[in-house]
């Protein structure tokens, strides 16, 4: 989790009943650790809650906010729990935008032919804002992400949807062709899976 200063939150933009953050990536930080895709044993979604332990949470879950939270262009249907979309951005090269890792954590076909995916991917090309397309792993793995390239998506971009969605489908493909790495952290001590 890249908790890197990405600009303002959108004004009036809460997380809600969204817990996304607390169960798909894993933490690796000197205060906290927890697997990927399994859930931090202080959240309380399962009961209607949030985060059990809010007032204490500790600097990595402060900070944290996934790019539905600073992206303005990502509407409300965005929202990783309503979207199946977990976006989250990068340090990006000095003066270019933060590289944006488009995460499929719901049905990651079906999410890719949706007109509002393939709309903000194309609005990312044309503005150059490099995308990663990338799928979850099971608890305790990597997930896997793919570039896509920026000048083959520009060209999609430029002629039509259909191209752009055609692009993603073949990243997809790839995507799923691949292995999924083990994930070993590299800090212990407060290791919050459940
Ligand atoms: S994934 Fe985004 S919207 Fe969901 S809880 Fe985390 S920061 Fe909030
Ligand atoms: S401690 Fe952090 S990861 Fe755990 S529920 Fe709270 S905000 Fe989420």
């Amino acid at each position: 989790m890249d908790t890197g200063d990405f600009g303002t939150l959108v004004a009036g933009r809460e997380c809600g009943d969204c817990t996304v953050c607390c169960t798909v990536p894993a933490i690796d930080d000197t205060q906290i650790q927890k697997k990927s895709a399994t859930t931090c044993r202080h959240c309380t979604q399962a009961k209607g809650g949030g985060c059990g332990v809010y007032d204490t949470r500790l600097t990595i879950c402060r900070t944290f906010h996934c790019a539905w939270r600073y992206l303005p262009d990502m509407d409300d249907r965005w929202r990783p729990d309503k979207s199946g979309v977990f976006a989250a951005l990068d340090k990006p090269d000095p003066g270019a935008l933060p590289p944006i890792t488009l995460m499929l954590i719901g049905n990651p076909l079906r999410t890719l032919r949706e007109t509002w995916f393939i709309d903000f991917v194309r609005k990312c090309a044309l503005k150059n804002r490099p995308v990663f397309l990338s799928l979850p792993g099971p608890a305790g793995y990597r997930p896997l992400r793919a570039l896509m390239t920026p000048q083959v998506l520009l060209q999609a971009a430029r002629a039509r949807g259909s191209e752009v969605k055609a692009f993603l489908e073949e990243a997809l493909k790839f995507l799923r062709s691949q292995p999924f790495p083990e994930q070993v952290l590299k800090h212990s001590g407060n290791d919050v899976s459940a």
